[in-house]
């Protein structure tokens, strides 16, 4: 029996997740008019499988929705509180905001930008990134942000993919305190890029930078224009932005999402997961390269009106309690991060968030990865004080926003960690087999979505074949997630990894989360990855790379042998990996997910495929070796 919390926040609406399971068009249609249109939509859906149009014959403005309408009542609300790296702060009012955003949208304009045309976003997490995309949303052009960590090579090929004709970067960026010089990886990026009409850049560190007769500053250009400039009515479909997936399964896909629809899925789960008030403080550690930085720090707070943190740089520097700190300064009360940011936090020990009155917090959320039970219960009990609901959200680039999640803002229902739970209403959610046929209950299979939802991407930039192929071709009229998930008793979802990184040991389908999940419960680990090699007998064997926590000295044979036992145990003796691996870090996206697929393609021998999207080139170097050391060692002894 998994252990159960029920915490709830006083809310109680039946009638939502009924209306929505007789009708599923009708009900996103009432929930469509909590935005502000220019005209009405004359359809709710039109749906031509696989595309999608959402609100049809209604147009709307991403950027008069999440300004435009707070301005009456909400012009001196902080919308963002940032806190730069190095210490420095700014507050940004709504009104603010919108002053600003009306005025870059005339510098778009003066430089010819027009409806449609795409505008690639390269900058660090400052006040200005999020002011460029509603600038470019406010006059119908399409952003694609790509994240600042990236190098020449990746942002070149996400340029040349979306043909963007400006670029907005800055001279540089902050990160653990150094400074990585953006300007001069556009230089080399657009370096025959004729393409691209226009660079400007943000002084964000003062570093020096060679200007181009492309290049003009932020600070000048936004000098002496007006600070007006009407948000333009776009039809419901037209495409808001283009995002480049995490890359954690293979080469990152240029996701295409639209206005109408993407925003009233966000304007909903915001309201149902977090439970949103005015009083709120907000705070989504995601960097907006990302699409949770996307949907759920730019869009979806602003939509609502609240207040919100931004923060610039690592959560651990200039030390392990940046995060804590950040939170207590601002009396923050939601606080929505990632499993392995909150198993870094678990690994520097407890008494550094113990150290803080944390005591505002009345919810937390992760995203990104599943999250092992043992990390759960730890945020659950040391950062949320056993009072605040934890909701897991699962979702991906393609979905816009969260699709299954615990809702406090709606309903009451018992939480059970390294479960997201219920779908979110009007969203049906199966989990079948290679046939499509349901799996029975605690059975692991594919997780598909049944019917649209106004979140869901158009289509792919620029490719229709590959959108069909990738997402509707395994199963007729359903959305193939690639990822692996159970459906227990009470109905709630578990997600067992991607389908991609199961491991099939003797005919058993073992999902990595849950052997991951059994690892990383033992007091001495940290993290985990696992993954499969050919094996004559048993078709796969599982070898598992695991890191220990800060204050765990050193490996012993003793603490191997604990880890199989408890695996025996827990999960049963198929699942005895064949090896371990002591590591220190593990490869990661730069969105922090664990890159498994190299994991494989190291242990199996194999060529390391596209790794534009790794975080930190060193561990895999790291894991490279290690197992090369003990395969002569394996080698040695056979
Ligand atoms: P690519 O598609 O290029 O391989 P990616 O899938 O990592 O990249 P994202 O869209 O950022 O790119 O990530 C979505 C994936 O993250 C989901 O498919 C799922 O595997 C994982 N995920 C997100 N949230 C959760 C969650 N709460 N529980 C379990 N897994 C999650
Ligand atoms: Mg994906």
């Amino acid at each position: 029996m998994a252990d159960v919390f029920t915490i709830g926040l006083g809310h109680d609406h039946p009638e939502i997740r009924k209306n929505a399971n007789s009708d599923f068009i009708s009900f996103w249609n009432e929930q469509a008019k909590n935005l502000s249109w220019f005209s009405s939509w004359t359809k709710t859906l039109e749906w031509t499988p696989p595309f999608a149009k959402w609100f049809v014959g209604g147009t709307i403005n991403a950027s008069y929705n999440a300004l435009d309408v707070h301005q009456a009542t909400k012009s001196e609300k902080t919308a963002i509180f940032w806190e730069g790296e190095d210490g420095t702060s700014r507050k940004i009012t709504y009104g603010h905001l919108f002053s600003e955003v009306q005025k870059f949208s005339n510098v778009l304009k003066s430089l010819d930008v027009k409806k449609g045309d795409r505008v690639t976003i390269y900058l660090p997490m400052v006040p200005e990134l999020i002011i460029a995309m509603l600038s470019c949303a406010r006059i119908g052009a399409i952003h694609t942000v790509v994240f600042s960590g990236f190098s020449a090579t990746s942002i070149r090929d996400r340029i040349n993919d979306s043909k963007s004709k400006v670029v907005i970067t800055a001279d540089g960026g902050y990160r653990r305190g150094k400074i990585i010089e953006l300007k001069q990886t556009i230089d080399e990026a657009i370096n025959e890029l004729d393409f691209v009409e226009h660079v400007i850049v943000l002084e964000r560190t003062k570093t020096p930078i060679c200007l181009t007769s492309k290049d003009k500053l932020w600070n000048d250009v936004m000098k002496n224009i007006p600070n007006i400039c009407t948000a333009e009515p776009l039809p419901s479909d037209h495409p808001l932005f283009i995002l480049y997936t995490s890359g954690t399964t293979g080469k990152p896909k240029g996701v295409l999402h639209g206005t109408g629809g993407y925003l009233t899925h966000l304007f909903s789960t915001f309201k149902w997961a977090f439970d949103i008030k005015n009083s709120d403080v907000f705070f989504c550690t995601a960097d907006i390269g990302w699409v949770t930085g996307h949907s759920y720090v730019v869009y979806a707070p602003l939509l609502h009106g609240a207040t919100q943190i931004m923060y610039e740089g690592a959560p651990d520097f200039p030390d392990a309690s940046r995060m804590w700190n950040i939170l207590q300064k601002y009396g923050t009360t939601i606080f929505y991060t990632t499993p392995t940011a909150l198993r870094m936090f678990m690994k520097f020990g407890d008494d550094i968030p113990n150290s803080f009155d944390l005591s505002s917090l009345r919810l937390l959320g992760t995203v990104g990865e599943p999250i092992n039970p043992e990390v759960w219960k730890w945020y659950f009990k040391i950062i949320g004080k056993e009072q605040c609901p934890i909701i897991d959200t699962w979702w991906q680039t393609e979905t816009g926003g969260m699709l299954i999640s615990p809702l406090p803002g709606l309903e009451t229902i018992p939480l059970k960690p390294g479960s997201g739970t219920l779908p979110i209403p009007g969203v049906t959610i199966s989990v079948v087999d290679e046939f499509g046929k349901n799996v029975p209950v605690n059975t692991k299979g594919y997780l598909i979505i049944k019917n649209p939802w106004p979140g869901m991407l158009l289509t792919l930039w620029g490719d229709d074949e590959k959108y069909k192929t990738v997402y509707w071709s395994k199963y007729e009229n359903s959305y193939y997630s690639g990822d692996y998930a159970l459906k227990d008793d009470d109905g709630y979802l578990w997600l067992l990894g991607r389908a991609d990184d199961v491991l099939k040991i003797a005919g058993h389908r073992i999902g990595t989360a849950e052997l991951e999940s059994c690892i990383v419960s033992h007091n001495d680990v940290a993290e985990s990855a696992v993954c499969g090699i050919p094996d004559d007998v048993k078709g796969e064997a599982i070898i598992a790379f695991v890191v220990l926590k800060h204050d765990v000295a050193t490996t012993t044979i003793d603490l191997e042998k604990q880890l199989i036992t408890k695996i025996r145990s827990d999960v049963g003796a198929i699942a005895s990996p064949k090896q371990i691996y002591f590591v220190s870090k593990l490869p990661k996206t730069r969105s922090g997910k664990i890159m498994r697929r190299l994991l494989k393609s190291i242990a199996n021998g194999e060529k390391i495929g596209d790794v534009s999207t790794l975080e930190d080139g060193t561990a895999v170097t790291e894991v490279q070796s290690v197992f090369d050391d003990l395969k002569k060692t394996l080698d040695k002894k056979s």
